[in-house]
C-alpha cells in the first residue's frame, strides 16, 4: 500500500524516482582539555582554510550552473568564515579555556545560531541555517569526517533529507537528482529558493519523510500540491507520469509569458496581479510574472502570534513588499479580521453570524488605535513604492469617509513631523457587499479605485455562507445577479474615470475571465500559480468579441446557462 505525506509545495513539478537518503554526518563533539592552545588554534585555522577552499569551488560551480545570485550565498558563507566576531571568539575560547578547537567552535556557533533563531524575523532565522551549514563543514574537516556527497550519484533519485543546506543544494547534479523532499523548511528556506531556480521539484516541511521513506523506495513527489507518495501503486505511477508530461508541456508554453505584459488578442492590456498574505509570498508572485500586487491580506501579519504587530514591524513588512515591487502597483488592504479570521488575543465576543458581524472596517473604525497604527505604518511605507490603500467590507459612504478622514489625520501628523509620505497614494475600497455595489456610482465619485471581492460578494448576494458545504450549490459566481452587480460596478467606476480590479477567486477562474474581460475589468488579482494560465487565456481572447457577448450573458436567467454559453463560445480560446 502506498503512503501519502503532505508538506509545503516548495518548487513545482512532478518527479518519480528512488529515494536517496542523504544522511547528516554524525558529528561527535567532545570537549577535551589541551596543553597547548596554540596548536589547536593552528588546527582551527587549517580547517577554516580547507572549508574556504571547498566554498570557493562550490561557489564557482553554483555560478556556472545557477548564476551569480546563487553563488552569492556561498560568498556570504565565506564571509561567515572570515567574520572576526565568530573566528576571534572561537580562538579566544580555545586560549582562555584551553579546550579543543571543535568544542570551542561548536559552542560558539551554537550561541550565534540561537541568537539568530530567536529573532522574530524569517530572514534572520534563515541566517542561522547558514551558520549551521558553514560550521558543519569546518567541523567535518576538524574531525576528518566526509560529507555524504550527493555529487557521487550515478542514477536518477529523489533526495530525502532532514534538511538540505544551500551547499547540498548547489552540489545537486541535475542529471540524477529529479527532486527533493525534506522534513523541515518553508518556502523561503534557501534550499527551496534554490530548488525553484534549478527548477527541481521539491516538497519541504513534511516533518517525518526521513522516517517514512526507506532508502531505495520508489517515491512520487508532487511539487504543486506539496505531496509525497511513498511506494506508489503502478496505477499511481502511471497517473503521475501523465501529469508530469502534461505539466512539462504546459510549463514550457507558459514560461514564455513570464516577462510579457498581459494583452488580449486585439491588443488591449489588462493587469494581472497577485494576491499575497505575507512578504514571503512575493517571490512566487514575481516568478509567475505578476504585474503588481492586487491584494495584500494584512491580517496574516496579525495571526500566529500572541499580540498585535507593532507599527514598525508592519512598516518593515509593507516597505519590503513595496521595494521589491519597484514601480509596480501594490494594493494593501487594511485589517480584515472577523468572519472566519480570528485573533485569539483580541478576546472578541462570539457572534451568531460572524460574517454579518463586527469585522474588518467596522472593527477598525471602532478600535481606532489598532487602525491608526496600521495606517501610520502604511503611510510611512508609501514613500518606498507605488502603494494603494484599500478598505475592506465597506457598506456605506459614511464608513469610507470616516476611514479616509482618519487616514488624512494620520498623514498630516506624519507630515508635521517631517516624515515622508507619498503624494501619489491612491485610496480605494473593496466591493464585497451588495449595498456598495448598488451605489457604486456614488462611491466612484469619492474613491480612486474599486477592487471587487467576489468571495464575499457572492455569499452576501446569494445569502449562502461561503464556509457552509450544505449551501455551496448556491454559491454561484456566474449567477446573473452576481454578474449584474459586477457589471454595474465596472460601469460606475469607468463613468468616473476610475480603475476597477477584482481580487476574489473569481478573477482567476477560466470561465469568468472571458466575461470579466468583456465587461472591461482593468485588473485581475489572483494566487500566483493562476497568473500565467490566465495570461495565456487572455492572449487568446479578443476583448471586443468578448464585450459583444456581455448583454447576452447579462440577460440570461441561470448560472448553468451562463456557464454553458461561455464554455461553448470560448472553447479553444485557452480555456
Ligand atoms: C473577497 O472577499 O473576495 C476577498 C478577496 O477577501 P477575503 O477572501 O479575504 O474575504
Ligand atoms: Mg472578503
Amino acid at each position: 500500500m502506498s503512503k501519502t505525506i503532505v508538506g509545503v509545495a516548495a518548487s513545482s513539478g512532478v518527479a518519480i524516482g528512488k529515494a536517496f537518503l542523504l544522511a547528516n554526518p554524525h558529528l561527535q563533539i567532545e570537549t577535551v582539555s589541551v596543553e597547548d592552545p596554540s596548536s589547536e588554534i593552528k588546527r582551527l585555522k587549517d580547517a577554516l582554510e580547507q572549508a574556504k577552499e571547498d566554498l570557493r569551488e562550490i561557489s564557482e560551480r553554483a555560478e556556472r550552473e545557477m548564476g551569480p545570485d546563487k553563488a552569492a550565498i556561498f560568498q556570504a558563507h565565506l564571509l561567515v568564515l572570515e567574520d572576526p566576531e565568530l573566528v576571534e571568539t572561537v580562538k579566544g575560547k580555545i586560549a582562555a579555556e584551553k579546550v579543543n578547537a571543535e568544542s570551542a567552535l561548536h559552542e560558539t556557533a551554537q550561541t550565534f545560531i540561537e541568537l539568530f533563531e530567536q529573532m522574530d524575523n524569517e530572514y534572520m532565522k534563515e541566517r542561522a541555517a547558514d551558520i549551521r551549514d558553514v560550521t558543519k563543514r569546518v567541523l567535518c574537516h576538524l574531525l576528518g569526517v566526509e560529507f555524504a556527497a550527493p555529487s557521487d550519484l550515478a542514477e536518477e533519485v529523489i533526495l530525502v533529507a532532514e534538511d538540505l543546506t544551500p551547499s547540498d543544494t548547489a552540489q545537486l547534479d541535475r542529471r540524477y537528482v529529479k527532486g527533493f523532499v525534506t522534513d523541515i523548511g518553508g518556502r523561503t528556506s534557501h534550499s527551496a529558493i534554490m530548488a525553484r531556480s534549478l527548477e527541481i521539484p521539491a516538497v519541504v516541511g513534511t516533518t517525518d519523510v526521513t522516517r517514512e521513506a526507506a532508502a531505495g523506495a520508489t517515491i512520487i513527489l508532487d511539487g504543486h500540491e506539496g505531496l509525497v507518495i511513498i511506494d506508489p501503486t503502478p496505477e499511481e505511477i502511471e497517473a503521475y507520469r501523465k501529469k508530469q508530461a502534461e505539466y512539462e508541456r504546459q510549463k514550457s508554453e507558459l514560461a514564455k509569458l513570464v516577462h510579457t505584459a498581459t494583452t488580449s488578442q486585439d491588443g488591449v492590456h489588462v493587469e494581472l496581479a497577485a494576491n499575497i498574505g505575507s512578504v514571503q509570498d512575493l517571490a512566487g508572485a514575481l516568478e509567475n510574472g505578476a504585474e503588481g500586487v492586487g491584494l495584500f491580506r494584512t491580517e496574516f501579519l496579525y495571526m500566529g502570534r500572541d499580540d498585535f504587530p507593532s507599527e514598525d514591524e508592519q512598516f518593515q513588512a509593507y516597505k519590503q513588499v513595496l521595494e521589491q515591487m519597484g514601480e509596480k502597483p501594490v494594493v494593501i488592504r487594511t485589517l480584515d479580521i472577523g468572519g472566519d479570521k480570528h485573533l485569539a488575543y483580541m478576546n472578541l465576543p462570539q457572534e451568531m453570524n460572524p460574517f454579518l458581524g463586527f469585522r474588518a472596517i467596522r472593527l477598525c473604525l471602532e478600535q481606532q488605535d489598532l487602525f491608526r497604527t496600521q495606517l501610520r505604518a502604511l503611510l510611512r511605507a508609501s514613500a518606498y513604492g507605488n502603494l494603494k490603500i484599500m478598505f475592506p467590507m465597506i457598506a456605506t459612504l459614511e464608513e469610507f469617509r470616516q476611514a479616509k478622514a482618519v487616514l488624512a489625520e494620520e498623514k498630516q501628523a506624519l507630515l508635521d513631523k517631517g516624515i515622508a509620505v507619498s503624494d501619489r497614494l491612491e485610496v480605494g475600497i473593496m466591493i464585497e457587499i451588495p449595498a456598495a455595489a448598488l451605489i457604486a456610482d456614488q462611491f466612484a465619485k469619492e474613491v480612486d479605485f474599486f477592487s471587487i471581492g467576489t468571495n464575499d460578494l457572492i455569499q452576501y448576494t446569494m445569502a449562502a455562507d461561503r464556509m457552509n458545504e450544505r449551501v455551496s450549490y448556491l454559491y454561484q459566481p456566474y449567477h446573473p445577479a452576481v454578474l449584474r452587480l459586477i457589471h454595474r460596478v465596472i460601469q460606475a467606476a469607468h463613468a468616473e474615470g476610475k480603475w476597477v480590479g477584482m481580487c476574489g477567486e473569481m478573477a482567476g477562474d477560466p470561465v469568468a475571465i472571458p466575461i470579466l474581460l468583456g465587461m472591461g475589468l482593468d485588473e485581475f488579482s489572483m494566487s500566483a500559480g493562476s497568473i500565467l494560465p490566465a495570461r495565456y487565456q487572455i492572449s487568446r481572447l479578443s476583448k471586443e468579441t468578448a464585450a459583444g457577448y456581455t448583454d447576452t450573458i447579462l440577460s440570461m436567467s441561470t448560472s448553468q446557462e451562463v456557464e454553458a454559453f461561455v464554455r461553448k463560445t470560448f472553447a479553444g480560446n485557452g480555456m
